[in-house]
């Protein structure tokens, strides 16, 4: 069978073949802890789970509009307005299938063949084959631990060259968890504007941020210089709605009518059922994630004594729910890369996790606390184990 030269340059996902591991060994009864899980352990709010069934009982399930029903695009607009003052109408929303679609449809909306983009690393898996799909190239700026994984503006300038397009910033982000503060994101689109680079902000885990670091973005900005920004969010992490697939950007009319027209022929509307349960869940209250992040908090401070417990480099990070420390030093001749680390881990301490070859850093491996307390504790203990022999 023949599959296209496009496809067989892009690898198969990482996370996907960890879990895929992992459900094997499962299934042979092993007692495996997954810390590899990307999605909050909380349900979906039941209002919101109302609001489909309302949907449903109603008969709302016909086609919608490609970029959504227009109350929805209202209210993700009213989102950036509740949370961020800014001003924006349903003209500069588009809903997607997850924020994986909206990045797909502004890449592919934005990139001519060999445009670069600047990806600061560790990245989230996802952006360099998205970028390879619509023809970009992917130009990598690391950054380190002890930067805490944020990028500078000089860092940026030294990577830019006459071709690159975009720069994909992610705060808070995944794989590490930290979160740039406003002025720093500030600075950033500054630099970008200057340079005229497009900023694409994946802003999927903004409500995820945990005091006294306090939720940023770069919506505002956007307000000022519509034409230069695109803000991509998501119902997905913030609000338990993973499976939903809701996902949405903030972006200059003519970039949502570009997108629109991808999603047009490729997948059309988000599921209508969906687009109810998102519009009451963005209008609705948050009191959930205030709850969310009280336990992300605690475990997130337990991972991080714990690890950090074993004489390893791990910035404490502000957001999302994820520890990226740096392992290296534990790294075998038998398990010489982080890849072959997991594999390890996987079979000796029964603990699923992503290697930070993954992210773009293979000296790190990336844990999720999006478990309960005692589940995490446990699988950090065996990991211990294995990693220092205590
Ligand atoms: N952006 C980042 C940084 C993510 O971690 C994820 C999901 O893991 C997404 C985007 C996509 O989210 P969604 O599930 O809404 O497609």
């Amino acid at each position: 069978m023949r599959i296209s030269d496009r496809l067989e340059r892009i690898k198969p996902s990482a996370t996907l073949a960890v879990n895929a591991r992992a459900q094997a060994l499962k299934a042979q009864g092993r007692e495996i802890i997954s810390l590899a899980v990307g999605q909050p352990d909380f349900g979906t709010p039941a209002h919101v789970c109302e609001a489909a069934k309302a949907a449903l009982d109603e008969g709302f399930t016909r086609y919608t509009p490609v970029p959504g029903i227009p109350e929805l695009r209202e209210a993700v607009a009213g989102y950036y307005g509740r949370f961020y003052g800014a001003s924006a109408s349903a003209d500069n929303a588009i809903v997607s299938n997850g924020g994986k679609q909206v990045l797909y449809n502004l890449l592919m909306a934005l990139l001519n063949p060999g445009d670069e983009v600047l990806i600061p690393a560790p990245y989230w898996v996802s952006y360099p084959a998205m970028v390879q799909l619509a023809d970009g190239v992917s130009v990598f700026v690391s950054t380190t631990a002890e930067q805490d994984y944020l990028v500078t503006p000089d860092a940026l300038e030294a990577a830019r060259t006459a071709r690159t397009r975009v720069l994909l910033l992610n705060s808070p982000s995944n794989p590490t968890g930290c979160c740039y503060t406003q002025a720093r994101l500030d600075e950033i689109a500054a630099w970008a504007r200057s340079r005229g680079v497009f900023v694409i902000s994946d802003e999927v885990y903004d409500r995820l941020v945990y005091a006294p670091a306090e939720p940023a973005s770069l919506s505002k900005a956007w307000e000022a210089h519509p034409e230069t920004i695109a803000i991509v969010g998501a119902l997905s992490k913030s609000f338990c709605m993973t499976g939903w697939r809701v996902g949405y950007a903030l972006a200059h009319e003519t970039l949502v009518k570009a997108m629109s027209k991808i999603q047009g022929q490729s997948t059309s509307n988000v599921n209508s059922i969906a687009q109810k349960a998102a519009l009451t869940a963005l209008n609705g209250s948050w009191d959930i994630v205030d709850e969310m992040k009280r336990s992300f908090v605690r475990r997130r401070d337990i991972a991080h004594a714990i690890i950090t417990g074993w004489g390893a480099q791990c910035p404490k990070p502000d957001g999302a729910f994820y520890l990226f420390p740096v392992l290296d030093q534990f790294y075998t001749p038998d398990a010489p890369d982080s890849a072959a680390m997991c594999s390890k881990l996987l079979d000796e301490a029964g603990v699923a996790l992503v290697p930070g070859s993954a992210f773009g850093d293979d000296k790190c491996i990336r844990f999720s606390y999006a478990v309960d307390d005692d589940t995490l504790r446990t699988a950090l203990e065996r990991v211990g184990k294995v990693l220092t022999g205590r």
